[in-house]
């Protein structure tokens, strides 16, 4: 069984104290994990502080820059055991982890590097009214010690959206993965020490959220800035522990995101692309389509195909190249999602496919598996249609006019991802005008640029990541002035 240590300024370290992961596929226990003392946490946050006035904080943009694209080769060159790690902590195939997960990690530091070495800071010529002359400009300074917090659903490609231009700005970071997914961060700190970042620049603490490794990082005040991503109810916890020691945060948090399907869209892509969208990741991406408006002359024949669909995503183990359906992350989640399939038959729903647990007739049958689900005739109001469940779960409802299917998909308290299927091209810029939400897609799903701003309105997040958005968090601009006369 593998021992995964916590990783404080160039060394692994054990804080005497650990706890038990297990396969979600089987079960079984397959990790003896550090949990992350406050003593550890403490270090993890000093060695940062202290790394900031070291070598690294003297280095250039460039030379930053061409350290980020080392790490990248180097997570190719641990591609292996990095899709190795994912698979094992979450279950998902591997042919999405050697596709989507492992390689985003390498192009996430990468794109950053590239960001970083290209982005200019605006200067301005100033003539004030008595006729002298100023010249202003901005320099970039690094935020400096960033806690950076993930969740389990994508764990390498989420933590290193976040620790890419953390580095890449000169930040130095200390990293909380999920308890559920310890493995691939743990390969992240072996890589980042065969690439030749400095000690103390990246730091991990492995553990729980609260008063565990999560707390003791957020509430520590030798932290500058916290960076997020999980539910929305965790990152109203941390703001209130942010706001004590009024620290810079950026969520990126839940959603109950919805797709529209108009009449005029191409069937099979819109039924194509919203399998995709509802279960890909067993559901567990927070940009999944979890409620589906289908207008209503194609809501029969579009539901009907979906569900068919649905019910014919293969099963099978990770390591199987074929395998497209995954268990949820852990025996609670899938309580949490079954919970919701009772509700959504209390509410009144159809199942039209799913709605319980696979069986395989082997060790699989105690992994936290639950079947893709297509739901009909909820309500708008039903709480399946307005809480978030992250699990391979759609619900479909039909509308008749464009402003009655804006109108129901910007009715939720979150604001993350929108996908629209259309064929008008007038209504797809429209629909980019009037969605409430961070992202929307027409007539694909997922598809990103890691030069756009990424994030959401209303409870799924605060700022934008992406691009130069990120450098907005990572950074901290110095405007300087001087008097020409
Ligand atoms: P979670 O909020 O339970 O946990 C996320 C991380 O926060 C974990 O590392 C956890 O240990 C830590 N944590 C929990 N409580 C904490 C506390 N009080 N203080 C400090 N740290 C704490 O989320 P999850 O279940 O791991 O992930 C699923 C959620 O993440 C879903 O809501 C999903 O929509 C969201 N998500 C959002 C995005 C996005 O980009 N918007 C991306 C992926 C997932």
């Amino acid at each position: 069984m593998k021992r995964l240590n916590s990783f404080v300024n160039g060394s692994f370290v054990d804080s005497g104290k650990h706890f038990a992961k297990f396969s979600p596929v089987t079960g079984e226990q397959i990790a003896e994990v550090d949990e992350a003392s406050k003593e550890t946490v403490d270090a993890a946050v000093k060695a940062a502080r202290a790394a900031l006035r070291g070598p690294w904080g003297r280095m250039s943009d460039q030379e930053r820059a061409g350290l980020m694209r080392t790490v990248a080769n180097e997570i190719e060159r641990r591609f292996d055991d990095l899709v190795e790690a994912e698979v094992a902590d979450t279950g998902k195939s591997i042919s999405q982890a050697r596709t989507l997960d492992i390689p985003r990690g390498a192009a996430n530091f990468r794109a950053f590097a590239d960001i970083v070495a290209t982005t200019p800071t605006e200067s301005f010529l100033t003539t004030t009214a008595d006729g002298r002359k100023a010249l202003n400009y901005a320099v970039r300074k690094p935020a400096g010690v960033v806690a950076i917090i993930v969740p389990w659903n994508l764990p390498l490609l989420l933590l290193t959206w976040k620790v890419a231009p953390a580095l890449a700005c000169g930040n130095t970071v200390v990293v909380k993965p999920s308890e559920e997914t310890p493995g691939s961060a743990t390969v992240l700190a072996e890589i980042m020490k065969a690439a030749g970042v400095p000690d103390g620049v990246f730091n991990l603490v492995h553990g729980f959220g609260p008063d565990s490794a999560g707390e003791f990082l957020t509430r520590h005040p030798g932290v500058d800035a916290i960076t997020f991503t999980g539910e929305s109810a965790t990152g109203s916890a941390i703001m209130k522990v942010a706001a004590d020691g009024v620290k810079a945060v950026s969520f990126e948090l839940g959603g109950k995101n919805a797709g529209i399907v108009f009449a005029d869209a191409d069937l099979d892509a819109a039924v194509a692309g919203s399998v995709r969208s509802s279960f890909t990741n067993g559901g567990q991406v927070c940009l999944c389509t979890e409620r589906l408006y289908v207008e209503r002359p194609i809501f029969d024949e579009f539901a009907t195909r979906l569900a068919k669909e649905a019910g014919n995503l293969r099963y099978g183990w990770p390591t199987d190249e074929a395998t497209v359906n995954m268990p949820l992350i852990s025996a609670s989640h899938r309580e949490k999602v079954l919970s919701y399939y009772d509700l959504a038959r209390q509410e009144g729903a159809t199942v039209l496919t799913g709605g319980g647990v696979p069986h395989f007739g082997d060790d699989r049958d105690n992994g936290a598996w639950v079947e893709p689900t297509v739901l009909t005739g909820l309500s708008q109001d039903a709480r399946c249609n307005r809480e978030e469940i992250f699990g391979p779960v759609v619900s479909l409802m039909p509308f008749d006019t464009e402003d009655e299917a804006f109108a129901l998909a910007n009715d939720s308290d979150y604001g993350l991802a929108a996908t629209v299927w259309t064929r008008d091209v007038g209504r797809a810029h429209r629909a980019g005008l009037r969605l409430d939400a961070g992202i929307v897609w027409v007539n694909t799903w997922f598809l990103r640029d890691l030069r756009t701003p990424f994030g959401g309105v209303k409870a799924s997040g605060i700022g934008r990541e992406g691009g130069v958005h990120s450098l907005e968090f990572y950074s901290e601009l110095t405007n300087v002035c001087v008097e020409l006369s």
